[in-house]
């Protein structure tokens, strides 16, 4: 009942009143369809996403994200269809805006937008601040938004423009600047300058603990991994990404990274990409049988330490620069028999759930940020295929509820007090 009654009320939202009711009946069927479709447990189960791309697309394109959209994966109507009731909402300031020094800016216009536009949907989403209120956001049939940041607040790691962005209701950031080593931590993807984390990052982690921020280490060394759970007095995530014993690439977790986060009580987020996760699109790749435009977008995009010059001098040419990346969907091909599906993602969770326990694994999807979906997710309409995969490795149901969402849930519990 619950869901219907959401989705009744997303659809009053965009439509004009002449379409109204043949919106309402299709949406609605589409739902029940699903709904179907899907196992039991996943539609009774809390499922939360670790990390899901909002507000870039939307703030370029002038899109609402209560609008139902035909490509990419993101809107509301679809996060319904897939079942899902909270989600990391990250917005992003990807390298482009560095150069130029518009990353506090860039940051501060999408998470106000992402602000706004949640406004504007409330019938169907709300902010969370802490677990109770994703709780009672859920009681009332909606989806929590829980504010995050991929990329840099401020390259300098100004701890007032921090505060700044807590005040607005970020509760989540990344402490790289994305890929790019800042002042304060090296990224797995960039060079070395600190050996992990220095003193200001220190500083940082201390100033999170103390407002109830939750640390996301995803993009980090792993070094600089290691040494914010010696420093953090609270657990800390990895918000999306993937296990280095499955895919060795430096984005993802090594095995003794993986076990530092969990024995804090951390929890890691597996992404749901090739490029992580499929050692045989890995090795296909190394192979250099993937077409140019692939190769770039499934590796770490290589566009840290850009130069300043008459492309992106201004916040208006990045912008345009970016706008036909949007949406940030994978665009390349991969030989069919090397297209993986969700049952691999399943088998990546479980190497998780026996490397450091079901305690300690969830869901980070990356949705629009470039995944190479496999073949039977399309966007975040398919949130049931991990659940039926996941029945299918044997899973008790307590397991999978605790993967789903409950995991990210106690996390957040733990780091915000409430
Ligand atoms: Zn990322």
């Amino acid at each position: 009942m619950k869901r219907r009654e959401v989705l009744k009320s997303l659809v009053l939202l965009p439509m004009a009143g002449t379409l109204l009711t043949k919106c309402e009946n299709s949406s609605r069927h589409n739902v029940q369809k699903v709904r179907q479709e899907g196992p039991a447990l996943h539609w009774d189960s809390f499922v939360m996403d670790g990390h899901v791309h909002v507000m870039s697309r939307q703030l370029l394109h002038n899109i609402d994200i209560g609008q139902r959209l035909t490509d990419g994966h993101v809107d509301l109507p679809r996060a319904i269809e897939g079942g899902l009731d909270a989600m990391f909402f990250s917005v992003y300031t990807p390298e482009e805006y560095y150069p130029g020094r518009f990353e506090t800016k860039n940051t501060l216009r999408v998470l106000q937008l992402g602000i706004d536009q949640i406004k504007k949907n409330d019938a169907v989403i709300e902010i969370a601040l802490n677990a109770s209120d994703i709780e009672r956001i859920n009681r009332k049939g909606k989806i929590a938004a829980f504010l995050d940041l991929e990329g840099a607040f401020d390259l300098e790691g100004d701890i007032l423009v921090l505060r700044a962005l807590y005040t607005m209701g970020l509760r989540c950031l990344q402490l790289t600047a994305h890929n790019t080593t800042t002042s304060f931590i090296d990224s797995c993807s960039d060079a070395a300058v600190w050996g992990g984390i220095n003193d200001l990052g220190r500083d940082i982690i201390r100033e999170m603990n103390d407002l109830g921020m939750v640390i996301n280490v995803a993009h980090a060394s792993m070094d600089a991994i290691i040494q914010t759970v010696e420093a953090s007095r609270h657990p800390i995530t990895y918000t999306h990404g993937g296990f280095r014993g499955i895919v060795d690439v430096p984005r993802c977790l090594s095995d003794e990274a993986a076990k530092a986060i969990a024995a804090k009580g951390g929890v890691i987020g597996i992404q749901f990409g090739s490029a992580f996760n499929n050692p045989k699109f890995h090795e296909w790749r190394l192979q250099g049988r993937t077409p140019s435009n692939t190769q770039r977008r499934a590796s770490s995009p290589p566009v840290f330490n850009l130069p300043l010059n008459e492309q992106n001098n201004t916040i208006a040419k990045v912008d345009e620069h970016l706008k036909p990346q949007m949406p940030m969907v994978f665009t390349g091909t991969m030989p069919d028999d090397i297209w993986m599906s969700a049952d691999q993602l399943a088998r990546v969770i479980d190497y998780g759930v026996n490397l450091v326990g079901e305690d300690y694994i969830a869901l980070g999807s990356d949705f629009e940020g470039w995944p190479e979906l496999p073949r039977d997710i399309r966007d975040m309409r398919d949130y049931p295929q991990i659940t039926t995969e996941l029945i299918k490795l044997g899973y008790s149901e307590q397991r999978i509820r605790k993967i789903l969402g409950l995991n990210w849930l106690r996390v957040i519990r733990e780091v915000t007090g409430g």
